[in-house]
C-alpha cells in the first residue's frame, strides 16, 4: 500500500513552513483552505491541475440543505444562494407511470441544485483572490513524509521551474480524491472496506435543459436512467451499462433512444434532446478508509471514502469532512483546544457509513428490475411501491434522501 516517496534533492530551494498543507483543490481542499485563513492560520493548497480546469470539471450538482448552511455560517454561499435551484422533488418511473415523491411537502426541507465548477470556482475565488491564501496549481509528484512525526512534510515538483521544493508543516489535510498523494501515503495499518455494484453507469451531461422540474429516476428491464437539472442550459443524465463499457459505442442516437426509453411515462413529455458534451463510463465502486487520520495526516473528501453518485452524496460528505476539518484545526493551532481533531475521523465516519448503506439501499432501487430475474424484480417493485403507500418508509426515505437525521 505505501510507496516510496520521491524525497527533494539536494540543492533545493530552502524549505519552507506552513502550520497546514492541504493537498487537492477540490470541494473539501478549498473549503478547508478558506477555514483556515478566515481564522487567520496559513495555509499551502497544492493542487495538480489548472485553475481553469478545475472551475470548469463537471460532476456533483445536487447538494442538501445542511451542507449549504454550512456553507453559509463560513461566508462561502454567497453566490451560491444567489443563483441555485431548490428543489422540492423527484420522480420515479417505472412501468411508463411517473410518480412524484414531494419530500419538501413532507419534510419542509429541499435539496439545492448548484453545478461543482460553480461551486470550486467560488471557493477559490474567496480563498485565493479575497482571502489572500495561498496556491500552487500544476504541481507535480506531491509526496508526503513523516506522518507519524510531529515535523511532518510535503514535497513536489514546481511547475514552472522543475524544481523539488519542501514544505515543512504541523497538519497535511489529505484532499486529493481518489486517486491522489495521499491515498498513495497511507500506511499498511488503514482498512480500506470496498464495495463493487458490478455495473457502470454511462454519465453524460448534455447541452439541453432540464426536461423535468426535478430529479428523474427512471426503472427499466433494460436498466437504470437518470435525469438531473445542472443549470437552464445543461443536464446531466445516466444511462446504466456493462461496467468497462466504451463510451464510444455509444452514439448519440444510441444514446437519446435509450434515455427516451428508460424515462418513458405516461403523460410526460418527451426529453429535450441535446449535443452530448460529457461522456464518460464510471464502474460503480464505494470505499471506505478508515480511521481517516493517520499521524498527521487527515483524510477528507474521496481521498478517505468513496461513494457511487447513485444518490448523490460524495460531494456533501467531502463538505462535512472539510467542515470539522477546518473547525478542529482552527481550533487546536489558535485555542489549543485539540478536541475536534481528536474526534474527527469517529464523527466524519458516522455520516460516511450512514450514506454508504443508503447508497446500496438505493441501488437497488435503481437496478433491481434489470437483471432478468422476476423475483428480484418483485422486491424492487415492492420496495418502490411501498414509499407510495407507506408514509413511515416515505418519510425515512426522505429523511435519508435530503441527509436530515439529527442522529450525526
Ligand atoms: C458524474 C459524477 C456526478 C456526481 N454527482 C454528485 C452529486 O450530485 N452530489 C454529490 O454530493 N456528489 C456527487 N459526485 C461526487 C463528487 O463529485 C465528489 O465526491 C467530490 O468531488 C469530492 O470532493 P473532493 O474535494 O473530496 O475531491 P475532488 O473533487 O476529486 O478534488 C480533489 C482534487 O485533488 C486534485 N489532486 C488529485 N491528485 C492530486 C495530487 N497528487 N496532488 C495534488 N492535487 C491532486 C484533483 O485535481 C482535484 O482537484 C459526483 C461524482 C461524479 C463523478
Amino acid at each position: 500500500m505505501t510507496s516510496p516517496s520521491p524525497s527533494p534533492h539536494s540543492g533545493s530551494p530552502a524549505p519552507r513552513r506552513f502550520p497546514v498543507v492541504v493537498v487537492g483543490a477540490g470541494p473539501a481542499g478549498l473549503t478547508v483552505g478558506n477555514i483556515l485563513r478566515s481564522a487567520g492560520v496559513d495555509c499551502l493548497v497544492l493542487e495538480a491541475e489548472s485553475r481553469e480546469f478545475i472551475e470548469r470539471r463537471p460532476r456533483a450538482g445536487v447538494i442538501e440543505e445542511w451542507a449549504v448552511r454550512g456553507l453559509e455560517r463560513r461566508g462561502l454561499a454567497g453566490s451560491l444562494l444567489e443563483r441555485a435551484e431548490r428543489h422540492a422533488e423527484c420522480e420515479f418511473r417505472f412501468d411508463g407511470q411517473g410518480y412524484r415523491f414531494s419530500y419538501t411537502e413532507m419534510t419542509g426541507r429541499h435539496h439545492w441544485v448548484y453545478p461543482q465548477p460553480l461551486l470550486v470556482s467560488d471557493l477559490v475565488r474567496e480563498y485565493a483572490d479575497v482571502r489572500g491564501g495561498e496556491i500552487r496549481f500544476g504541481v507535480r509528484d506531491v509526496a508526503l513524509h513523516d506522518l507519524d512525526s510531529d515535523r511532518p512534510s510535503v514535497s513536489y515538483t514546481d511547475p514552472d521551474s522543475g524544481e523539488r521544493l519542501l514544505v515543512h508543516c504541523d497538519f497535511v489535510a489529505g484532499c486529493d480524491g481518489a486517486r491522489g498523494a495521499s491515498r498513495a501515503a497511507l500506511p499498511e495499518r488503514a482498512r480500506i472496506s470496498r464495495h463493487d455494484y458490478g455495473i457502470g453507469w454511462l454519465a453524460l451531461l448534455a447541452e439541453a435543459p432540464p426536461s423535468s422540474d426535478c430529479v428523474l429516476f427512471g426503472m427499466h428491464p433494460a436498466g437504470f436512467a437518470g435525469h438531473m437539472a445542472r443549470s437552464p442550459e445543461l443536464t446531466r443524465y445516466y444511462l446504466q451499462c456493462p461496467p468497462g463499457d466504451d463510451p464510444d459505442d455509444w452514439s448519440h442516437e444510441r444514446v437519446w433512444k435509450e434515455l427516451q426509453r428508460r424515462l418513458r411515462a405516461a403523460d410526460r413529455p418527451p426529453l429535450t434532446e441535446g449535443r452530448l458534451v460529457e461522456k464518460r463510463v464510471l464502474d460503480m465502486h464505494n470505499y471506505v478508509v478508515e480511521p481517516m487520520v493517520f499521524g498527521r495526516l487527515f483524510l477528507a473528501g474521496d481521498a478517505a471514502h468513496l461513494v457511487a453518485p447513485i444518490a448523490a452524496k460524495g460531494m456533501n460528505l467531502a463538505l462535512n469532512d472539510a467542515f470539522l476539518l477546518g473547525d478542529g484545526l482552527v481550533a487546536h493551532l489558535t485555542k489549543g483546544d485539540s478536541t475536534g481533531l481528536d474526534g474527527y475521523s469517529e464523527a466524519c465516519l458516522r455520516r460516511v457509513w450512514d450514506y454508504e448503506e443508503f447508497s446500496e439501499w438505493l441501488s437497488e432501487i435503481y437496478h433491481g428490475t434489470s437483471y432478468d430475474d422476476p423475483y428480484r424484480s418483485g422486491t424492487t417493485l415492492a420496495r418502490l411501491r411501498r414509499l407510495f403507500t407507506s408514509p413511515a418508509a416515505a418519510a425515512a426515505f426522505a429523511e435519508q434522501y435530503l441527509g436530515t437525521a439529527d442522529a450525526f
